[in-house]
C-alpha cells in the first residue's frame, strides 16, 4: 500500500466538491471514524519501515480479524505450498499489503455496519459492496496481480461516499432505491441535487482517513472503466474496480439479456476478457460469494438468486452462433497476443535473456522471501554460488558465441538437476546462484558434489563443431536453526566467500562456508 506521497496531491486536485458541501462534510455529521485497530493498520500501511512482527501484533489485537486473515491465507487462492498454522506464517504467505488490506476491510465493514443510516437501503449497499469486491478480486486474479486484496478493498469502498452523502444531504436519496437503478444515473442524480457525486465524496473521505492513494484513485474513477484520466500503470487496477460495480449490478439492478451482453462487451473491451471466459468467471463467482458471506457475516444473495442469475448470465455469455464464433476467434487471437505481450514483459523483468533462468532482481526478491520463511519456521535454507572456471579462456578460444553456448549449457545443467521449489538465477557474467529451501548442510553438499561431477563430464558443442567441457567452482552456505546468519545478505556473503575459497584451492570443487569456519 505504500506509494509516493507526491501522487496523492494529483489525485486530490481532481476531487470536485463544491465549497458548501465540503463545509457540511467537515462539520462532523459525516461518518463514524474507523475503529482504533483500523487506524493503526492505516498508519502502519503508510510506514516505509513497516515490519512483519508489528503487523502481526496489530492484527492479532483483534482475534476475529486474525482468524479471518488465517482463513484467507489457507484458502485455495493462496495456500499453494504450505498451510499456515499461525498468524506470522499467514502474513508471509499473503504479504504485508494484502494482510493490511484484508484487516482494513474487516474492521471497516464491522464498524460501519454498527451504525445503520436512516431512510437508506443499507442491506443493498452492502450487497453491492461485497459483490463488487468479490468480482474485483476475481478480475485481478485473472491478471495474476499481486495487489488483488487492495483491489478488493477499493471495490468494497467504491460507494462509501453514498453513506456520507446520505448523512449530510438525506434528501438526495429520499424516495429512490439507488441500488435498483442504473448506477451512472444515480451519480448524475446526485450531481443534479448537490453538484458532486458519491465518487468524489468517497475519495474525499478516504483522503481524510489517510488511506493510500491507490484506494482513492480506485474510488474516484469507479465509474470509468476506460480509466482515461489515469496514468497507464494504474489503469488495470482502476478498470477492475470500475467493472466490478457493473458486474455486481447484474444481480442488484438489471439482469436483462441486453444488460448482460453489454457488460460482457465492456469487460472484453476494457480488460480483454472474452465473453466465454467471463461465463466461466460467473461459475467461479458463484463459489466465491458464499465464502465472502461467511467472512463478512452477512447474507448477500439467497441460494436461488445466486443460482438463477448465474445460470442466466452463463447462457447469455456463451457464444454459440457461427458468426459470433468467427468474430470471437479474431478476438481470441488478439487476446492471446495481448497476453503474450504481457507475459513477455514479465519474462523480461524477471528472467535473464541469454539463459532463460531468473535474473538477479527476481533472485533478490526470492531470497528475502525464503529467508524470512526459513527463519520464522525454522526450516533450513541453502544458497549456492557457482562460477565457471577460466571462462575467459573459453571466450578467447571459441569466441563470444562459444562462451554464450557454454553459459546456456551450464544454465540447463543447473535447471535440470533441481527440485520444483529450488531457484536458479544468473547472478551476472559467468556466475550463477541457487536457492534451495529445506536443504541442510549435508544434503546440499551432496547436490554440490553432483553438480561439480556432471559439469566436468558434460560436453558442449561450439559453433565450429568442436566440443569442449568446463569445470565449476561452488561456494555453499546454509541457514539452519542456531546458525549465525541474521539476514539474507549475510547468507549470500558467506556463500560468496566459500566460492572464493574453492577458486583459491584449485577450482573444480565445492566448499561449504560451515567447513571453512570449522577449520
Ligand atoms: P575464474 O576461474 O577465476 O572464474 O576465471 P574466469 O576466466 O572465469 O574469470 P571471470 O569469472 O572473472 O570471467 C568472467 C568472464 O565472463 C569475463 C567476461 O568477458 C565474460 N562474460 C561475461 N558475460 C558474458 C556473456 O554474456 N557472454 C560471454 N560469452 N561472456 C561473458
Ligand atoms: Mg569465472
Amino acid at each position: 500500500m505504500q506509494e509516493a506521497a507526491g501522487s496523492e496531491a494529483i489525485v486530490m486536485s481532481q476531487i470536485e466538491i463544491p465549497e458548501k458541501m465540503l463545509q457540511r462534510l467537515r462539520i462532523g455529521t459525516s461518518l463514524p471514524s474507523p475503529p482504533a485497530v483500523a487506524m493503526r493498520v492505516i498508519t502502519l500501511a503508510q510506514d516505509p519501515e513497516i515490519d512483519l512482527a508489528r503487523v502481526a501484533d496489530t492484527v492479532s489485537a483483534d482475534p476475529a480479524i486474525a482468524a479471518k486473515v488465517m482463513r484467507i491465507a489457507n484458502s485455495a487462492m493462496y495456500a499453494r505450498r504450505r498451510q499456515s498454522t499461525n498468524l506470522r506464517q499467514a502474513l508471509i504467505m499473503l504479504g504485508l499489503n494484502a494482510t493490511l488490506s484484508l484487516a482494513l476491510s474487516f474492521t471497516l465493514v464491522s464498524t460501519l455496519r454498527k451504525d445503520p443510516p436512516k431512510g437508506f437501503d443499507f442491506p443493498a449497499y452492502w450487497k453491492r459492496a461485497i459483490l463488487a469486491g468479490t468480482w474485483a478480486k476475481l478480475l485481478a486474479s485473472e491478471f495474476g496481480r499481486r495487489d488483488a486484496e487492495e483491489i478488493f478493498l477499493a471495490a468494497l469502498l467504491q460507494d462509501i461516499g453514498m453513506l456520507a452523502l446520505n448523512r449530510i444531504a438525506p434528501e438526495v436519496y429520499a424516495g429512490i432505491s439507488p441500488f435498483r437503478l442504473d448506477h451512472g444515473r444515480v451519480a448524475q442524480h446526485e450531481r443534479n441535487c448537490v453538484e458532486t457525486d458519491h465518487r468524489m465524496v468517497g475519495a474525499w473521505l478516504l483522503q481524510n482517513w489517510n488511506m493510500p492513494p491507490a484506494l482513492l484513485r480506485g474510488v474516484q474513477h469507479s465509474h470509468d472503466p476506460s480509466a482515461a484520466g489515469v496514468e497507464p500503470e494504474h489503469r488495470e487496477f482502476v478498470r477492475c474496480v470500475a467493472l466490478s460495480g457493473e458486474l455486481a449490478d447484474v444481480w442488484l439492478a438489471d439482469h436483462s439479456e441486453t444488460s448482460i451482453r453489454r457488460i460482457g462487451n465492456r469487460v472484453h473491451n476494457h480488460l480483454g476478457i472474452l465473453p466465454n471466459r467471463l461465463k466461466e468467471l460467473f461459475d467461479t463467482i458463484g463459489e466465491h460469494i458464499p465464502v465472502a458471506e461467511g467472512l463478512f457475516d452477512m447474507e448477500i444473495l439467497s441460494a436461488e438468486e445466486l443460482e438463477d442469475i448465474t445460470t442466466q448470465a452463463r447462457e447469455i455469455l456463451l457464444v454459440r452462433n457461427l458468426h459470433q464464433i468467427d468474430r470471437n476467434r479474431d478476438l481470441e487471437n488478439q487476446q492471446s497476443r495481448l497476453r503474450a505481450e504481457n507475459s513477455a514483459l514479465r519474462l523480461e523483468r524477471e528472467h535473464d535473456a541469454l539463459t532463460g533462468t531468473c535474473n538477479r532482481r527476481a533472485f533478490a526478491e526470492a531470497l528475502e522471501r525464503e529467508f524470512t520463511a526459513a527463519s520464522t519456521n525454522a526450516w533450513p535454507l541453502s544458497l549456492m554460488f557457482i562460477d565457471i572456471d577460466h571462462f575467459k579462456d573459453i571466450n578467447d578460444t571459441y569466441g563470444h558465441q562459444g562462451g554464450d553456448a557454454m553459459l546456456k549449457a551450464v544454465a540447463a545443467l543447473l535447471t535440470g538437476s533441481l527440485r520444483e521449489t529450488d531457484m536458479v538465477a544468473r547472478y551476472g557474467g559467468d556466475e550463477f546462484v541457487l536457492l534451495l529451501p529445506g536443504l541442510d548442510v549435508r544434503q546440499v553438499e551432496a547436490v554440490a558434489e553432483r553438480l561439480v561431477y556432471e559439469a566436468r563430464t558434460r560436453q558442449v558443442r561450439a559453433v565450429d563443431g568442436r566440443s569442449f567441457a568446463v569445470t565449476l567452482s561452488l561456494g555453499v552456505a546454509t541457514y539452519e536453526i542456531g546458525s549465525a546468519f541474521t539476514n539474507a545478505q549475510a547468507l549470500l556473503n558467506a556463500a560468496d566467500s566459500a566460492l572464493y575459497h574453492s577458486k583459491h584451492s584449485g577450482r573444480d570443487r565445492h566448499t561449504s562456508y560451515e567447513r571453512i569456519k570449522a577449520a
